[in-house]
């Protein structure tokens, strides 16, 4: 039997408990002897919200598929156990193996919002880890960031040995042959570090000297290690038929934030919203074939006994294939007591007709985001909408049975006046 991390007096005194014990279905167990390299892949949030990022699923998967890589999944302690484990000086562990963090090769760990930064340093204090990488030896992991806050990794780049920028399915699999070829000769960290630095879209801080102006904002970037190169290029999946995707989600024990399968059916995004970070980071648009992605519906509602799935991207009514996917869930799955859910799409007469079919009218809202009430706020923004065409939608949803709209705005923009603040109200009052 696995022996877990926390015993059962500190189990029992905690909050959730689940969150820190793994072995959920469809978690991956391996021989520790008979891996070349350990990857603690950490997302740094609490459990719920960790186990609902696509992306850490997507990663976990593809690595587990090596059979030389044992990926193992770590989230924040919530505030309760993080006490506890202070106070009785219990190293952070990943919970497959239950083992210490500190003994892993890597630790990936995934920054998709600034409000998380602290708990990477949680994360790592917790683990024994040395916050600043410079003080780390090979007795630490390799401490890895990826996810959208890397492209703009300055405020964190002390504490990293390097930056994954990019798409995880791209150069992963060199990091860890040069890895496992540096370690095999008995090279140094730093020689790994120089090695890695030569792959394309990852940054190593340690290489590099930054200058700042007076208001923080950075003067000059310039190499410092001939391995280096003077500018690091994010990296892209061309071909999202050539990526695998996890047909065998991990099923928590409790319940989670996106607590069903998740479908991504398309990265990137056609608009060009200015203040939308991801349209700009998941460039170009990228589809799933639809074939593929029935196959996959099929597979992991079997392989996880969810009883919701729901379509990922950032746009989907953009998917040109969405009409024929959406048909064919309903058909395959309605009666079969699954939910389908159909977020991000735009409020049009396809959208309102299947969202009828898939939801109880009378008990759901419909969501816009005209994101600005002026006309001219919404042209700065660039966020291509005009008044008639969120009224028109607003009609038909109303028409079509809905009698709740919920709105999104942004205050604050660049340029906003007192103007363009009232015509919020304004403009919720017409519709
Ligand atoms: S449509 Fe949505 S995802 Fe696309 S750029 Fe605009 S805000 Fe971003």
């Amino acid at each position: 039997m696995r022996k877990l991390a926390l015993n059962d007096e500190i189990l029992l005194k905690i909050e959730k408990p689940a969150r820190y014990i793994g072995g959920e279905v469809n978690s991956v167990m391996k021989d520790k002897e008979q891996v070349d390299i350990r990857f603690a892949m950490c997302f740094p949030d609490v459990y719920e919200i960790g186990m609902s990022h696509l992306g850490i699923q997507i990663l976990y998967d593809m690595f587990n598929r090596r059979d030389d890589v044992w990926c193992e999944r770590v989230y924040s302690p919530w505030t309760d156990l993080d006490k506890v484990m202070r106070e009785e000086k219990i190293p952070l562990f990943a919970l497959e193996s239950q083992d210490p963090v500190r003994e892993f090769d890597f630790l990936g760990i995934t920054i998709q919002y600034e409000m998380c930064y602290t708990n990477i340093l949680q994360v790592l204090d917790l683990s024994g880890i040395p916050l600043d990488a410079e003080e780390r030896t090979w007795e630490d992991p390799i401490v890895i960031g990826g996810g959208p806050c890397t492209y703009n990794p300055e405020p964190l780049a002390e504490f990293f040995d390097l930056f994954y920028i990019g798409e995880g399915e791209t150069v992963y699999d060199r990091l860890f042959d040069v890895y496992k070829e540096v370690r095999a000769r008995g090279g140094s960290r730093q020689e790994f570090l120089e090695a890695a630095a030569e792959i394309e879209g990852i940054y190593v801080p340690s290489f590099y000297e930054t200058t700042y102006h007076e208001d923080g904002t950075i003067r000059s970037f310039d190499p410092v290690n001939p391995h280096a190169k003077p500018v690091v290029h994010k990296q892209v999946v061309m071909e999202m038929q050539d990526t695998t995707y996890p047909e065998k989600p991990v099923v928590p024990f409790i319940k989670v934030t996106q607590d069903r399968v998740v479908m991504e059916i398309m990265r990137g995004c056609i608009r060009g919203c200015r203040f939308c970070q991801a349209g700009m980071l998941y460039r170009p648009t990228r589809e799933r074939d639809v074939e593929v992605l029935k196959d996959y519906a099929y597979k992991m509602l079997r392989n996880t006994g969810h009883e919701e799935i729901s379509l990922s991207s950032l746009s989907s009514s953009d998917y040109s294939e969405l009409k024929e996917l959406v048909m064919f869930l309903i058909e395959e799955f309605k009666d079969k007591g699954i939910n389908i859910s159909l977020p991000s799409l735009r409020i049009d007469a396809f959208s309102l007709d299947v969202m009828g079919k898939v939801q109880d009218i009378r008990k759901s809202s419909l969501t816009f985001a005209p994101e600005a009430g002026s006309q001219r706020m919404r042209n700065v923004i660039n966020k291509g909408l005009t008044e008639e065409m969120i009224l028109d939608g607003a009609g038909q949803a109303f028409e079509g049975g809905w009698n709740k709209v919920k709105l999104y705005f942004m205050l604050g923009l660049p340029t906003e006046t007192e103007e363009d603040m009232r015509a919020i109200p304004e403009l919720a009052d017409k519709i």
